[in-house]
């Protein structure tokens, strides 16, 4: 019979199987590795008789270090089998884990003692259907009745000899199908397996495609239970040669490589680990140093530890890090090299964002799984649970981190919130306010946390079943959504030390095709957004610079009072029309000043007007320090746009109470502007109509920003209007503009841009007419989704959606809809380019930070896209990377 059998290293010419080296390469490398052979056929000549595998196996079983009878070691034994072929054979599982069964539990205590009753039951499956083709598929019902008759719900809920029952059980299906007992013993097992590879190896299908040439090789090699084997630990090492690092997962368990490889081990840091202190680390620094010799960039040592020095089990060529494709482009780049071009593709937008939010510097141990929900706002914090503002300013004012938890966002508590290092909400969706604003703010956000319940007395929530009182250490993740009990080292990377990602995103720039600007709230936003690069602002909401302590309540009442007085605004509104249709009317203006002499004797009427120069007062020096941050950049500020229910907290009543109102007159007040469904209410442009005061007041303090943050720059202003549906909307605010800079004589010096929002279908259809008034467009697809979509952007996650409804998309508000809502987009971007080509068009919604979406926006047109600050490097990188399939363009200046 024309087979080979070699232990490893007799020889070195194996092929690998993928990216798995040949353990002839490792032994001849010098390192010491596990028992183990290969069998080689390589004559198209076909194996004979089953008999002669029959034959060779025991010799193969001693050739793997086992003892006659298999069962000395006090363990399970058991052993892996790997072919590779030349040729392809069908129904063969490239990888057998074969083991010794035995029926007495042979361990003593603190070793597998809970382990071999599910393990069995895994293998016994496995052999079943891959290796014996037996049809499983009446196990489940065998499954159920033993879990019904131990009232467990999981294998892994019963008891061993519950367990033992089920596997008796396979047993016997396995003895009535095939009519020979299941095999027990690893030689059984080998036999079976081989002879099975050796079938198919001889099959006619086979046949039909061997060539002299074909070859067929099976590696074989013993795996150890780390603990009872006597062996000190098993282990993984990664090491990245190209930045000379190594990192170590170290376990001591019984199935520690199991275990690390699926990700359940605990692990140890190379200096932390001291179970088999120094000597591990020296062999491991060695193991290093011969791998630095082969050229290998990347590789995955896994190893079994021992007194004498490691053994290895598998050496895995693994792909390289993002941190080291980073250093290799930039090597590349600056080399002069094109090639690096290519490599950019090789890198995940994913990983750009990995690299710069905060993360978890080790699973401690301490953190246990709560609860997970809505990925709201990417990276992790970690701080004391509190449950509202004053406990926050506590924890704050004690420099203790807080995480501030709540059922859904009041307006009062979002300043708050913000200062909290992490934020999780009960309900909420990915392009809900607050998700925008911590994203913005770069605070990890957790939302739509349905498992979470939060006491009355704000002293406790519970995760599911567990209880986490106020001021216990709580761990969130906004980048998976998840939450944890305890508290976690955190690693906060920053571009700085990144100098790789620094000069591959400045070659990214070069190459862009499509913009990347921010949309930054604040000063300091901005400052960090220009820090990563940012362009420019393509979005600051003047609704989030009014969301803090001190303007909030002016801004809830202003907001307030011009729905009381509606009436008065309205007429005065009419008369001042009046008055500049018909200059010279002396009845005109009289009866102007008559309804301006009562206006301001209205109490309501006043706080309207007096609470605007208030806002004022907050608004300008902000707006000013963020013209100052940005320099020659554009700074795009849209108008407010503050839906009712988001802006009117409960306590709303309250602030008229200096008007000497009672409470019901206040509650009435108040009541009088809720609309039954604001997000469709009259927000965005339409306020412009019902409190024309507001509007003017908008665009005074935005030019007076500009000029104050002057300096020996011109600032241009960009004002974008926002929720528009008609181009007469645009019109009414270009001669509100204009009547303000005609009025201060502005109009000659002063450079503007007014712009319009694409946020409602509406918008969308009418972008041809939107071109012909506006300057610039920029689509809000958020509400564009939640319109095009009918879904509201604030509970459909939580909701229907999450229980599937649209398979395709677990949200169209985080992963971008290109067949609907990309469609209107689409059909937009060429109206408004056929009446005006040169039109500014860009995206400030939250996709413009999401790697496909930038994608689809480049490929339709699109100048720019504006997203949060931490996403800039990711949108720069993707841009970059689209780029070097197109060509560049040119944008806005
Ligand atoms: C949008 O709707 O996409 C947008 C940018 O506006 P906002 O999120 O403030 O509603
Ligand atoms: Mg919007």
């Amino acid at each position: 019979m024309n087979i080979g059998i070699r232990t490893f290293g007799d020889t070195n010419g194996i092929p690998s199987r993928g990216c798995v080296w040949p353990m002839d390469r490792v032994v001849h490398l010098g390192f010491s590795a596990v028992p183990g052979f290969v069998i080689e056929v390589t004559s198209t000549e076909d194996l004979k008789q089953d008999d002669a595998i029959a034959g060779i196996v025991p010799r193969l079983a001693s050739m793997l270090g086992l003892r006659g009878d298999g069962h000395a070691l006090g363990c399970y034994p058991r052993a892996v089998a790997e072919w590779r072929s030349s040729e392809f054979l069908s129904g063969v599982p490239d990888r057998f884990e074969i083991w010794q069964i035995r029926r007495e539990h042979p361990c003593t205590a603190n070793c597998c003692c809970s382990l071999p009753g599910l393990l069995a039951k895994e293998f016994v499956e496995f052999f079943l259907r891959d290796v014996a083709g037996v049809d499983i598929s009446d196990w489940a019902e065998i499954d159920r009745q033993h879990l019904a008759f131990a009232g467990a719900k999981r294998d892994y809920q019963l008891t061993e000899s519950e367990l033992q029952g089920i596997v008796d059980e396979y047993c016997n299906t396995f003895s009535n199908r095939i009519g020979s007992a299941f095999p027990i013993s690893l030689e059984e097992q080998l036999r079976y397996s081989l002879t099975l590879i050796t079938r198919r190896w001889q099959s006619e299908l086979a046949r039909k495609c061997k060539r002299e040439s074909s070859w067929l090789s099976i590696a074989v090699r013993r795996l150890f239970w780390s603990k009872i084997e006597g062996l000190a630990a098993s282990g993984i090492a990664t090491f990245d040669i190209a930045s000379d690092s190594i990192h170590l997962e170290a376990c001591a368990k019984e199935r520690g490589l199991e275990d690390l490889l699926a990700g359940t081990g605990t692990v140890s840091q190379l200096d932390q680990f001291d179970h088999v202190e120094r000597s591990l680390s020296k062999e491991i620094r060695r193991a290093a140093a011969t791998l630095n010799s082969t050229g290998v960039e990347q590789c995955r040592l896994c190893f079994y530890a021992m007194e004498s020095g490691i053994l290895i089990d598998e050496i895995v060529n693994v792909p390289a890090s993002p941190e080291t494709l980073l250093r290799r482009i930039a090597d590349r780049c600056g080399a002069g090299s094109k090639s690096w071009k290519r490599d950019l593709k090789g890198i995940q937008p994913a990983d750009i964002s990995m690299l710069l939010m905060p993360r978890l510097v080790s699973q401690s141990a301490d953190l246990s799984f709560l609860a997970s929900g809505l990925a709201g706002a990417g990276g992790c914090a970690t701080g004391h649970l509190c449950f509202d503002s004053q406990q926050i300013r506590d924890n704050v004012n004690a420099g203790v981190p807080a995480i501030f938890a709540a059922v859904s966002p009041e307006p009062e508590d979002t300043a708050a919130a913000l200062t909290a290092a992490g934020i999780v909400f009960e309900t909420g969706g990915a392009t809900s306010h607050i998700a925008v604003i911590s994203r913005g703010a770069g605070k990890p956000c957790v939302l739509g946390v349905s498992d979470m319940q939060i006491s009355p007395d704000h002293s406790w929530a519970t995760f599911g079943s567990r209880r986490i009182d106020q001021g216990s250490w709580l761990t969130i993740d906004g980048t998976a959504g998840t939450i944890y009990a305890g508290r976690a080292t955190l690693h906060h990377p920053d571009l700085a030390s990144l100098p790789s990602l620094q000069t591959v995103l400045t070659e990214c720039d070069r190459t862009a095709s499509i913009r990347v600007f921010a949309n930054a709230d604040t000063a300091q936003e901005a400052a960090t957004a220009f820090g990563y690069g940012a362009e420019g602002l393509g979005l600051c909401r003047l609704e989030h610079l009014l969301i803090r302590p001190e303007p909030l309540p002016v801004l809830q009442r202003v907001l307030a009072s011009c729905w009381a007085c509606s009436h008065i605004i309205e007429e005065l509104a009419y008369l001042r029309t009046q008055v500049s249709e018909y200059p010279s009317s002396a009845g005109a203006r009289a009866e102007l000043a008559r309804a301006e002499q009562l206006a301001n004797a209205n109490s309501i009427y006043a706080a309207y007007t007096r609470g605007i120069e208030q806002l004022r007062g907050h608004l300008v020096p902000e707006l000013a320090a963020m013209f100052s941050v940005a320099g020659n950049r554009p700074v795009i500020i849209r108008l407010l746009d503050p839906p009712i229910n988001e802006f009117l907290g409960e306590t709303a009543p309250a602030l008229f109470a200096d008007l000497g109102l009672s409470a019901q007159e206040a509650a009435k007040l108040v009541a009088a502007v809720e609309e039954p469904n604001p997000m469709l209410g009259a927000r965005g442009v339409r306020l412009c109509q019902i409190a024309p005061e507001l509007t003017v007041f908008q665009i005074r303090s935005i030019f007076e920003a500009a000029m104050a943050a002057g300096g020996t720059i011109d600032h241009d202003v960009w004002i974008m209007a926002p929720f528009v549906i008609d181009a007469a909307e645009l019109k009414g605010l270009r001669s509100v503009v204009e009547t303000y800079l005609r009025q201060e004589n502005l109009l000659q010096t002063r450079r503007y841009h007014l712009g319009a929002m694409i946020e409602t279908p509406r918008a969308a259809l009418m972008a041809g007419e939107l071109a012909v008034v506006a300057d610039f467009l920029s689509f809000g697809t958020n509400d564009l989704t939640q319109l095009t979509w009918a879904c509201s952007r604030d509970s459909a996650e939580t909701t229907f959606l999450r229980r599937g409804a649209y398979r395709e998309f677990a949200s169209p508000f985080v992963s971008f809809d290109e067949a609907g809502v990309g469609a209107l987009v689409s059909l937009a971007v060429s109206r408004a380019r056929r009446n005006s080509p040169s039109i500014q068009l860009g995206v400030c919604g939250e996709h413009g930070g999401e790697p496909q979406a930038i994608q689809f926006f480049a490929s339709h047109g699109i100048d720019y896209v504006s997203c949060s600050a931490v996403r800039i490097p990711v949108a720069k990188f993707v841009a970059g990377q689209v780029g070097t399939q197109s060509g560049a363009a040119d944008g806005m200046h």
